[in-house]
């Protein structure tokens, strides 16, 4: 069983002593109760900012002062401790325009956002719980504190911490709730897309993404409307048992739940029904469909603001995820020079899923075979990158090259390896060069 571990017993515990009241609230809380491990710890207290600091000395850092939030280093994780708050009128479905200290904790649990997320513990294993948060975990209910549409129209992130929630911890939204998340959807459009993509990415690496995508498409939607199409999308061909949307919610399902692998099986096949053709037997074909899908996937992260290196990522991998790559030793090097092995694996996870999610498992041996033949390719050091090339850029220099040539000339040179045309060798590799020079006498 987790419990509540000696660092923040000591924040509890000195508070205390200095004559507040101090409890673990929130996520924490919640997770304890659901045996998980939480992510961080939120200690609410009585003790007004000042006061914190004031006990807390050297070791508070005052990061969030204007809404009562201190956070005090300890020997494990830093703990944010925020004073007892009720929130004012809220603006633009973001933020309170004023923030109010209180000294009473049932205040403070109220402008929480679920009722799971409402519960408080103290050091002594006091429990309050004045919203039934606990009756709602043990049924899996996720359930908005007060009236939902209030709630919601507060923050509009609201809406989709809750569909979050709902992924990461298999929580159902409450029949209420869950009417108001749809209802209020297009508030989402107020929330800075940072933000968004924060809560969504922690979504598709929940255990229950699969489920609350299909249950919600139109919430996603809001900020990806180019998902929508997909749902309901007949694909006429016997490849597929599923319609677009749920062959990628399978496929979804599929690959481990890592934000690049999950991203990428959402958008891999969204340019298809844009791609769709029916030929005069009746069959369909969605011929371009990864380009098409790469370049609508590039738009809909550049819009969230998703970092470049997860962009780059999972655009590549949607580009690439329908070729073919021939399972010999030149074919798995060409895929190693292009993709490097992180990326390659990555692919390779891609297909499997992929093809988990379609009528027929016919591909999965397949992908069994490359992947063994790559291992082996790594093992034997095969040459992959010009990093690993017999000759550098010294040599063709040496040979009479400059400028630009010089990288022409190596990259032949690599292409003549991977292709087995040539050993990764220096004299092989020299002699190559001569033939390759542009004025060669
Ligand atoms: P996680 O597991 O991601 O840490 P959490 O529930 O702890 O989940 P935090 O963002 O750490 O989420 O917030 C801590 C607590 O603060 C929440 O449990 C909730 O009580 C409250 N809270 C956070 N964001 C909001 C919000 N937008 N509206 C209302 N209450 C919120
Ligand atoms: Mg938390």
């Amino acid at each position: 069983m987790v419990k509540i571990p000696e660092f923040v017993k000591s924040v509890l515990w000195t508070l205390g002593s200095a004559g507040h009241q101090a409890w673990c609230v929130g996520g924490c809380v919640r997770d304890l109760r659901l045996g998980r491990e939480p992510v961080d710890w939120d200690v609410t207290t009585s003790a007004l900012p000042e006061e914190t600091m004031a006990v807390f000395g050297g070791r508070a850092i005052p990061t969030g002062l204007r809404h009562g939030t201190v956070t005090v280093r300890t020997e494990g994780q830093p703990v944010e401790v925020t004073t007892f708050r009720k929130d004012g009128a809220y603006h633009d479905h973001r933020r309170p325009e004023t923030v109010t200290f209180t000294d009473s904790l049932e205040e403070d649990l109220r402008r929480r956002d679920f009722t799971v997320n409402a519960m408080a513990l103290d050091l002594r294993g006091t429990f309050r719980d004045p919203f039934g948060g606990l009756e709602d975990l043990e049924r899996g209910l996720l359930r908005c504190v007060g009236e939902p549409d209030r709630r919601f129209g507060e923050d509009a992130l609201r809406i989709l911490r809750g569909l979050r929630f709902s992924a990461c911890l298999g929580f159902t939204p409450e029949a209420e709730t869950a009417a108001s998340i749809r209802k209020n959807r297009e508030l989402l459009r107020d929330i800075a897309p940072e933000r968004v993509w924060v809560e969504l990415s922690r979504l598709l690496t929940g255990q229950w993404a699969a489920e609350v995508l299909r249950a919600y498409p139109e919430v996603v939607g809001v900020f990806w409307p180019e998902l929508l199409p997909m749902v309901g999308f007949d694909q006429r061909t016997r490849h597929h048992c599923y319609d677009v949307w749920e062959h990628t919610l399978h496929a979804l399902a599929a690959v481990e739940p890592d934000v690049i692998l999950r991203c990428t099986m959402l958008l891999h096949d969204v340019g298809k029904p844009e791609t769709f053709t029916l030929d005069d037997r009746g069959h369909g074909h969605f011929k371009g469909h990864p380009a098409r899908s790469a370049a609508l996937a590039e738009n809909m992260l550049r819009r969230l603001r998703v970092d470049n290196a997860t962009r780059e990522t999972v655009v590549r991998l949607v580009k690439w995820h329908d070729r073919n790559i021939p399972r010999t030793d030149q074919g798995l090097r060409r895929a190693l020079r292009d993709l490097g092995e992180t990326d390659l694996r990555r692919l390779l996870a891609v297909k499997r899923a992929d093809n988990l999610a379609q009528a027929h498992q016919d591909l999965l041996g397949e992908i069994d075979r490359a992947e063994s033949i790559l291992d082996r390719l790594l093992a034997e050091g095969a040459c992959v990158s010009l990093r690993q090339l017999a000759v550098d850029g010294r040599d063709l220099t040496a040979l009479g090259l400059r400028g630009p040539a010089v990288g022409q000339v190596l990259t032949a040179l690599l292409d003549a390896v991977v292709d087995g045309e040539t050993p990764n060798e220096r004299t092989a590799l020299l002699e190559r060069a001569r033939t390759l020079l542009p004025n060669r006498c």
